[in-house]
């Protein structure tokens, strides 16, 4: 590994759910939730992955993390391909890879003090002295915002973004290296949301940390992330870093998805672009470009032809027929 290598390199990863019907449960078809994802992150950076409900963002994280089994496709920690690890192999790679969930309340077990969850990865990974478990847990919790004399609590007696905060510290109990934030503030109040993402960024500095950001909101991504991928049926069709997504975004998805932030300064006006109809179903994308069916620019050949993701500017990839 060099000081270049990438904590995570994601090429082509596919995710296709069967989908079984009848008694003897024959598949009858597939969800095609991921469909060829591939990007790269390194030490300290964040990306953005943004899209509507239903585009595979949340799947694609989860699969990066072998939380769910990908179908196809690479994915290298630290240049080390983990995809085909066995369990016991991969365990050195979980902890450097962890999770923060959007519903803080559900994710955390009710029947554990809060000192409990945050400690328990560090049970389970083989610190077995209560003591020091007890001192980094305090730390842990001093470090995220919380008192440690709340340890003895449980999740209940927490706000929204307090519980959250007991889930970043989870995240950060073993020193992963990725943590993967699925819709980590979607859940919490407008006031709450910056201070979780200052915090995260905060930690970030501090511990050299890469974020995979999952948001169905730009606005929420943009103050966090230094690179955006934009999801549509499974598929990155725009990604580049955020600047270059806000400034000048090429996709006719990203400029509608653009449209709908609210713009801090009154005196710029955005178009507002409205997205006709709900995304298509995953088991039967449109053909060619999957977004033919919603796009107010479609021509004939995006009914038949893919377009392929391409570079139009250095770090810039779109696709689309149009540019
Ligand atoms: Fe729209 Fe065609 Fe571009 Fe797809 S390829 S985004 S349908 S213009």
């Amino acid at each position: 590994m060099t000081a270049n290598t990438p904590v995570i390199e994601v090429t082509d990863l596919k995710k296709h759910f069967p989908v079984k019907k009848g008694l003897l449960r024959r598949t009858v078809g597939h969800v095609y939730a991921v469909d060829g994802v591939s990007f790269s992150l390194k030490a300290g950076e964040t990306l953005g992955l943004v899209g509507e409900s239903g585009c595979g963002k949340t799947t694609a994280g989860r699969a990066v993390l072998r939380l769910t089994e990908p179908t196809s496709g690479s994915i290298k920690v630290e240049g080390t391909e983990i995809t085909g690890l066995s369990k016991a192999e991969l365990r050195p790679y979980r902890r450097q890879m962890q999770i923060i969930f959007q519903d803080p309340f559900s994710s955390l077990n009710p029947r554990m003090t809060a000192g409990e969850i945050v400690g328990e990865p560090l049970l389970v990974h083989g610190v077995s002295s209560a003591k020091a478990r007890q001192e980094e847990v305090a730390a842990l919790f001093a470090r995220v915002g919380l008192r440690p004399a709340q340890m003895a609590n449980y999740p209940h007696q927490f706000s929204g973004g307090q519980r959250q905060r007991i889930g970043i510290a989870r995240a950060l109990a073993l020193g992963p290296k990725l943590i993967v934030g699925d819709e980590p503030v979607s859940a919490l109040d407008v006031s709450i949301q910056a201070q979780v993402i200052n915090l995260l960024m905060d930690l970030q500095r501090e511990r050299q940390l890469s974020y995979l950001f999952i948001s169905h909101n730009l606005a929420v991504v943009e103050h966090i992330s230094h690179q955006i991928a934009v999801m549509y049926l499974g598929r990155i069709v725009e990604h580049a870093d955020t600047r270059s997504i806000f400034m000048r975004p090429q996709h006719p998805y990203t400029e509608a998805l653009l449209s709908a932030v609210p713009v801090p300064d009154p005196a710029i006006k955005r178009q507002k672009r409205v997205l006709q109809g709900d995304v298509p179903s995953p088991m039967k994308p449109p053909s060619g470009c999957h977004f033919h069916t919603r796009c107010p620019y479609a021509e004939a050949r995006c009914k038949v032809e893919t377009p392929p993701l391409r570079e139009i500017a250095p770090g810039h990839r779109v696709s689309c027929h149009l540019r």
